[in-house]
């Protein structure tokens, strides 16, 4: 098992038809992004059609896991018992993955240390056999 940064309480993420994949890739500890076959466009989150040109045809492109945070908040109030507060939401500028951002959470540093255009890199949290979650640290 991975270190783990949130409750068990925590509320799990809601997979269907279309995320499902992706959240099998993650289970493998694999950041992918949705990529329309059609015209190339990334995604995050998954879409069953592509925004860019309405195609349907879609494949997973892996990326490094390597970003920036774009922007975040920290949030005071909890979501799950026993959880420690502030935690850091934050909208992750994911490199080499054709301009997506997605949003996770930023540990393993102060909420207060947290700034926009920290490079950073994400870090698996494995909260059951079959589901992990995307984090980010601080690179370095
Ligand atoms: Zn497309």
């Amino acid at each position: 098992m991975s270190e783990r940064f949130f409750p068990d309480s925590m509320p799990p993420p809601m997979a269907d038809a279309t995320t499902l994949p992706w959240w099998k890739e993650a289970a493998k500890h694999r950041l992918v992004v949705q990529r329309c076959t059609s015209c190339q466009h990334t995604c995050l989150p998954p879409s069953p059609v592509c925004s860019e040109c309405r195609s349907t045809e879609s494949d997973w492109q892996e990326v490094s896991g390597r970003g920036e945070v774009y922007t975040f908040t920290r949030v005071h109030r909890p979501v799950a018992g026993n959880q420690e507060l502030p935690f850091v939401i934050a909208v992750i500028a994911l490199k080499g993955s054709g301009g997506v951002r997605m949003m996770s959470n930023v540990v393993g540093v102060k909420p207060e240390d947290v700034e926009i255009g920290m490079a950073v890199e994400v870090i698996w949290e494995d909260m059951s056999e079959e589901l992990a979650v995307p984090r980010f640290r601080p690179v370095g």
